[in-house]
């Protein structure tokens, strides 16, 4: 579970079905570029905007669980993959709770990939999120941060939040800041397809979680377990 405590704190959200190495390397290179303290790892429940994932919460859980024993800095928030709660989990909703879980004051960053980011007009209460957390967009070729010259009304919040690292620290939220990020062309979408084909995902996915896909035989068919 993620600890009430000090300095920036990363907010790393997704399905992890399963968690892969560009999860974990958007995570690394968001705490060096940006400066956390660390980073919170928090495996959605049912996401908002997608499909079902193909695995159960308690297997995605213990992915994550187990890529993050050997990575110092890193904490995961299980509140909401182990709550059974009805309907979609909304990541504003998320970041309420974790208002009222490290105060008022405290810095956070919710981290995301372009490609997540570029639909956030789409997602549910999204103009109050900047209320609540910063917003880090995790950019690499193809996949920037593109303002459409006040074009819609996320180019607009781009406009008018748009900072860098340094702004972090000063205000608990509010600043959208792009960072550079190493370019892995990686998708659990991908891992699924090739783990139901019978192919390797060695060095896609850390070798921990892929002993557990091993040992818990998941993604293996077509409808996975
Ligand atoms: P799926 O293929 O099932 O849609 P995914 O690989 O995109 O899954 P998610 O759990 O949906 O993984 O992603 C969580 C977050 O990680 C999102 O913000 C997404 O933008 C980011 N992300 C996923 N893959 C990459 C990648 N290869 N490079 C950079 N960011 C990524």
């Amino acid at each position: 579970m993620s600890e009430p405590g000090a300095g920036v704190l990363g907010i790393f959200g997704g399905t992890f079905d399963p968690l892969h190495v560009a999860h974990l390397r958007l995570a690394i290179e968001a705490r060096e570029a940006l400066g956390l303290a660390g980073v919170c790892f928090i495996p959605a429940g049912s996401p908002a905007l997608r499909d079902a994932p193909q695995c159960s919460a308690a297997h995605r859980l213990a992915m994550v669980e187990r890529a993050l024993a050997a990575v110092p800095g890193f904490s995961i928030d299980a509140a909401e993959v182990l709550t059974a709660a009805p309907g979609p989990s909304y990541t504003v909703h998320t970041l309420e709770r974790l208002r009222r879980l490290h105060g008022d004051r405290r810095p956070l960053v919710l981290l995301l990939g372009a490609d997540a980011f570029a639909r956030l007009e789409s997602w549910h209460r999204w103009r109050d999120l900047f209320g609540l957390a910063h917003v880090a967009v995790a950019t690499r070729p193809g996949h920037e941060l593109r303002v459409d010259a006040g074009e819609t009304a996320l180019d607009a919040e781009i406009s008018a939040r748009r900072g860098t690292a340094a702004d972090l620290a000063g205000a608990p939220a509010g600043r959208i800041v792009p960072f550079a990020i190493t370019a892995l062309e990686i998708s659990a979408t991908g891992i699924r397809r090739r783990l139901a084909a019978g192919l390797s995902a060695r060095y896609l996915v850390p070798d921990a979680v892929l002993d557990y896909i091993d040992s818990h035989q998941i993604y293996r068919t077509p409808h996975g377990h």
